[in-house]
């Protein structure tokens, strides 16, 4: 496809534009590059009944049409990787070869669901009767995805969906619009009108979608003050809700590890994608006789590390996505100052862009900002400790259940803490690895329901049971 400055949203097939514009940033420079059409109410209207309509008739179309139409939209994504991969950079500020990443997982989750069948249980067959449980679409999803990964967690909902029979609503967050808007006008031709729309809109387009009657599941990502908002929002007509939330993952480092192997994989484990990521490590607890190793290979690799326009070859760490976000970054740092902690700042470009300084925290106590906080940004608190069962009292007390880490040359004791932690994902001697078959859920106010594998499948699925008299 030929990429051009136009961006349409994806109405019933159709491309739809606006009067009425949002202006996208690159948080590199801090200048609107793009704008993204503002959704009229009347169009939201539009999007619905057009999914409402499509969903007739794509939930009776037999599921292995609907897996090969989802083969054909990753083939279309993958063939787009490397033009997709260019305006992520522009729009969310992570470099090129690392969003190229994220356009491929897209893909890969496409793929995935497109092998993807429900299962049909049988509880009885007898003589008398056959009693037969299958799984049966939801109807119309209100998909709403978040700015840190706009391409991957807009498809971790839309590949299930699509496939389970439902249709979708798709509302990428107004700070990164640009890439799932290409992506709709890439599939637009792939599915029938209306099976998957993508709307984009101002701030006040997410309460809108998720009070709207005419959906029947909503499946949200993003901040848990956000998601408990949604869940209220959702109440009024018992729609189902998936919610991927926020997370303040600790990582526990034991004292058998070698330092120089594990530095750089716990260094990434935070800060990859300038530590925008649910799941990134945001409390390192490091053992004492291990810690001053740890910290000081920390800062080394932090002081190398290129931060930049993602644009430019060599850059490592983009900027943060939006001034949102930096200014609650900044105001973490200015708090952590203030409070006389120690802290090893790397450094950053001059100009315009959100860029903040990759951040290691030396050991701050246990109630400050930094630690008690999800940042979502490059400033990674590193605290002492002596005792196992008393870090992971520390690592759990916190109203965030989503991932954790252990790392560990001891794959049994490391196992052993990992299963204490309450946490929906923990990594031993890893970090960050998702892939699309396995389940992904967030515990505490991480998150309600679960997201990839089956079960995420199932999510946009109810079960129906079936008596048959023999
Ligand atoms: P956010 O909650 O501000 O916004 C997320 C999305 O919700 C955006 O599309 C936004 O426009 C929309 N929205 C805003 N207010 C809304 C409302 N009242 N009703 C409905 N929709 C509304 O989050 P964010 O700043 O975009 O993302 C960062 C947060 O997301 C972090 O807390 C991070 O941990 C979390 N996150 C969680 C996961 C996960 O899988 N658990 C993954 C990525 C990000």
């Amino acid at each position: 496809m030929d990429f051009n400055n136009d961006y349409t949203m994806t109405i019933n097939g159709k491309a739809a534009s606006s009067q009425e514009t949002i202006n996208v940033i690159n948080p590199a420079t801090g200048k609107a590059f793009a704008q993204a059409p503002d959704v009229t109410d009347a169009q939201l209207d539009e999007a619905v009944a057009a999914a409402q309509e499509a969903f007739k008739s794509w939930k009776r179309t037999p599921i292995e049409e609907r897996q090969a139409l989802m083969k054909k939209a990753g083939d279309a994504i993958s063939a787009n990787v490397k033009e997709l991969a260019a305006l992520f950079c522009r729009e969310q500020g992570r470099p090129v070869d690392l969003a190229a990443e994220e356009i491929g997982g897209a893909a890969a989750w496409c793929f995935t669901y497109a092998q993807m069948t429900p299962p049909v249980q049988v509880a009885e067959d007898s003589d008398e009767r056959r009693v037969e449980t299958s799984y049966v679409p939801l109807g119309v999803v209100c998909a709403i995805s978040p700015w840190n990964y706009p391409v991957l967690l807009s498809t971790w909902k839309l590949a299930p969906a699509i496939v389970a029979g439902n249709t979708v609503v798709l509302k990428p967050s107004p700070f990164t619009p640009l890439c799932m808007l290409k992506i709709g006008e890439l599939l637009r031709d792939v599915f029938p009108p209306g099976v998957l729309n993508i709307i984009t809109g101002n701030d006040t387009l997410g309460p809108k979608m998720t009070s709207h009657p005419a959906f029947d599941k909503i499946s949200f990502t993003g901040s848990t003050a956000t998601g408990k908002r949604v869940m209220e929002s959702a109440a009024k007509d018992l729609k189902r809700l998936t919610l991927e939330l926020g997370g303040n993952d600790a990582a526990i480092v034991l004292p058998d590890v070698d330092v120089d192997e594990v530095a750089e994989k716990i260094f990434f484990g935070s800060f990859a994608n300038t530590a925008q990521i649910c799941v990134a490590t945001k409390r390192l607890y490091v053992h004492e006789d291990v810690y001053d190793a740890l910290r000081d290979r920390l800062i080394a690799i932090s002081q190398n590390v290129k931060v930049g326009n993602g644009a430019e070859e060599g850059t490592v760490l983009g900027p943060v996505q939006n001034e949102r976000q930096y200014e609650r970054v900044m105001d973490l740092m200015a708090d952590a100052r203030a409070s006389g902690l120690k802290m090893s700042c790397g450094d950053i470009p001059e100009g315009e862009g959100y860029f903040v300084p990759v951040t290691i925290v030396d050991n701050p106590p246990e109630n400050s900002r930094v630690v008690k906080e999800e940042a979502f940004g490059p400033i990674l608190p590193m605290m002492k400790y002596s005792d196992l069962d008393e870090v992971i009292d520390r690592a759990n007390d916190s109203e965030y259940g989503l991932a954790g880490a252990v790392w560990s040359k001891d794959k049994d004791k490391a196992l052993e803490v990992a299963r204490q932690l309450e946490t929906g994902t923990v990594w031993i001697n890893q970090n960050l690895y998702l892939p699309p078959n396995a389940q992904f859920a967030g515990h505490k106010h991480s998150g309600f329901g679960v997201e990839n594998g089956l079960e995420g499948m199932l999510e946009y699925m109810a079960p129906q049971t079936i008596y048959v008299s023999g």
